[in-house]
C-alpha cells in the first residue's frame, strides 16, 4: 500500500511531526536532576492551554474516562447528588461512571443531537434551596453526536442561583481545540487526554483544577488512591511523580503545548471552526445526508457526524472508505451504529487534509447507493477553504 493511511476520527487524532519525532528517544531517568524542572515547566505552560490562572493541572499515565474518576473521586462524598444530563455515548459513560461510584445522580435526559439543558439546569439548581446538588457536569464536546454545549450560560445558571455547586466539564474533544476558558467560566475540574486536541498518542490524562476543587477534595470522602490530587501535588510540587511518568509521552506532550503556544489559543480554535465549517458545507451539499446535531447552536467544531442517506448503510460507508480508499472515518455508536458515521476536525489538520476526508466519504457514500453528484461534497469544502484562506500559514518551528 502507498501512501498515507487517513485518520479522520475524532480521536486519536493525527501527530505532528515534531511531536512523533520528540517522542523518538532513548529511556531517561525519571528521577534525574534536571527532570523536575522539565516537568514543572511544562505543568506550568499547560496552564494557558486550559485557560487558568489560578488553577492547576495534573498530568496522570490515563486515558480521559481517568480524568472522570479523578474529578468525581476527590471532589465528592458517597450520596452526594450531582446534575448531570445524557446526549450521546460519552455523556452516558460519565452518568454510569458517578452511579458506579456510589453518587446519587440528577438526571436529565436529552434527546440525542442536542446537548446540555441549560435552563432545565438553570430550574433544577433554582429549586435546589438546600444545596444538595454539589457538582453539575456539563459534556462540553459530545463526540458520538458532533455536539458543543454552553459551558458559560451553565456557570451563568450557577451563579444566577448562588449555588455553590462544583463545575464539572469533560473536555477530551474540546481543550486546545475550541473555545474552553477554564478561569473565566468558573470551570472546577476540566477533563481532558492526551489523544485529542493534545495531538499524542493516548496514555495521559490530563485535569485541570481549580482551587475550590483543591478545597473540597480536603474533606471528601470518596475513595481514591492512584488518581489522588494529594499524592499527586506532594511529588508534582518538586518537579517529580508519585509513581512513573510515561516520559515520552510528557516529552511529546511539551512539544505539542509549543505548537499550541505558538499558534496562540484564539487560532487554534479558529482553525477549527473554518475546518468545521469546511466539512459543514459539504454535508449540506451530500443530498440525503444530514448532521446529526440538532441546530447550528449545537454544532461542534471539532467533530461531525452525519446522518447517511435513507437506505446508505453508514457502517458499510465506513468499511469502503477503511478498505477501498485507506481512510479512516468514525462510526456510529451506539443508538447511532449503522445510521451515522462521524468526520473527526480536530488536532493537527489543514484544509487540504480535510478535503480527503471528505472525498474519502463522498466516493465511499456512493459506492453504497447514495444519490449524491459526485464532487458535490469537495466542490463546496474548496470553495469555502478558498473563501477563507489567511494570507499566509508559517511552519512550526521549534524554539530551542
Ligand atoms: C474520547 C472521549 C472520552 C474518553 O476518553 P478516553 O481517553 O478514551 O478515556 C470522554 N469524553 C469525551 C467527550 C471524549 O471525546
Amino acid at each position: 500500500m502507498h501512501g498515507y493511511t487517513h485518520l479522520f476520527i475524532p480521536g486519536p487524532t493525527n501527530i505532528p511531526e515534531p511531536v512523533r519525532q520528540a517522542m523518538n528517544i532513548p529511556m531517561e531517568d525519571m528521577r534525574a536532576p534536571d527532570f523536575g524542572g522539565f516537568v514543572t515547566q511544562l505543568l506550568e505552560d499547560l496552564k494557558p492551554v486550559f485557560r487558568t490562572r489560578s488553577g492547576r493541572v495534573f498530568v496522570f499515565p490515563s486515558s480521559g474516562t481517568g480524568m472522570w474518576e479523578s474529578a468525581l473521586s476527590n471532589t465528592l462524598s458517597p450520596g452526594d447528588r450531582v446534575l448531570m444530563s445524557r446526549f450521546g455515548q460519552f455523556s452516558h459513560l460519565w452518568v454510569d461512571m458517578a452511579e458506579r461510584l456510589g453518587l446519587e445522580v440528577d438526571l436529565c435526559e436529552v434527546e440525542w443531537g442536542k446537548g446540555v439543558p441549560v435552563e432545565e439546569y438553570a430550574a433544577r439548581l433554582k429549586a435546589d434551596t438546600e444545596h444538595r446538588i454539589k457538582a453539575v457536569c456539563v459534556t462540553h464536546n459530545e463526540t458520538a453526536t458532533g455536539v458543543t454545549s454552553d459551558v458559560r450560560a451553565v456557570r451563568a445558571a450557577l451563579d444566577a442561583a448562588g449555588h455553590p455547586a462544583l463545575l464539572f466539564v469533560d473536555g477530551v474533544s474540546s481543550i486546545a481545540s475550541i473555545e474552553f476558558e477554564m478561569e473565566d467560566w468558573g470551570v472546577d475540574c476540566a477533563v481532558s487526554g492526551s489523544q485529542k486536541g493534545l495531538m499524542l498518542p493516548a496514555g495521559l490524562g490530563v485535569l485541570g483544577v481549580s482551587q475550590k476543587a483543591l478545597e473540597a477534595s480536603r474533606t471528601a470522602k470518596l475513595p481514591r488512591c492512584f488518581f489522588s490530587f494529594d499524592d499527586m501535588i506532594k511529588l508534582n510540587d518538586t518537579g517529580y511523580f508519585p509513581y512513573t511518568p510515561a516520559t515520552q509521552l510528557l516529552r511529546g506532550l511539551r512539544v505539542s503545548v509549543d505548537m499550541l503556544l505558538a499558534e496562540g489559543m484564539e487560532n487554534v480554535w479558529a482553525r477549527h471552526r473554518r475546518l468545521a465549517e469546511g466539512v459543514r458545507a459539504a454535508v449540506a451539499a451530500w443530498d440525503g445526508c444530514e448532521l446529526v446535531s440538532r441546530g447550528p447552536e449545537w454544532r461542534s467544531d471539532t467533530v461531525s457526524a452525519i446522518y447517511a442517506p435513507d437506505g446508505v448503510d453508514a457502517a458499510a460507508v465506513i468499511r469502503t472508505a477503511y478498505e477501498k480508499y485507506q481512510t479512516s472515518l468514525g462510526t456510529g455508536l451506539a443508538q447511532l451504529a449503522g445510521r451515522a458515521f462521524r468526520i473527526g476536525h480536530l488536532g493537527s489538520l489543514n484544509p487540504v487534509m480535510l478535503c480527503a476526508a471528505v472525498s474519502a466519504a463522498e466516493m465511499a457514500l456512493l459506492d453504497n447507493g447514495a444519490r449524491i453528484a459526485p464532487g458535490s461534497g469537495v466542490a463546496a469544502a474548496i470553495e469555502h477553504f478558498r473563501a477563507t484562506a489567511p494570507a499566509e500559514v508559517l511552519p512550526f518551528r521549534k524554539s530551542a
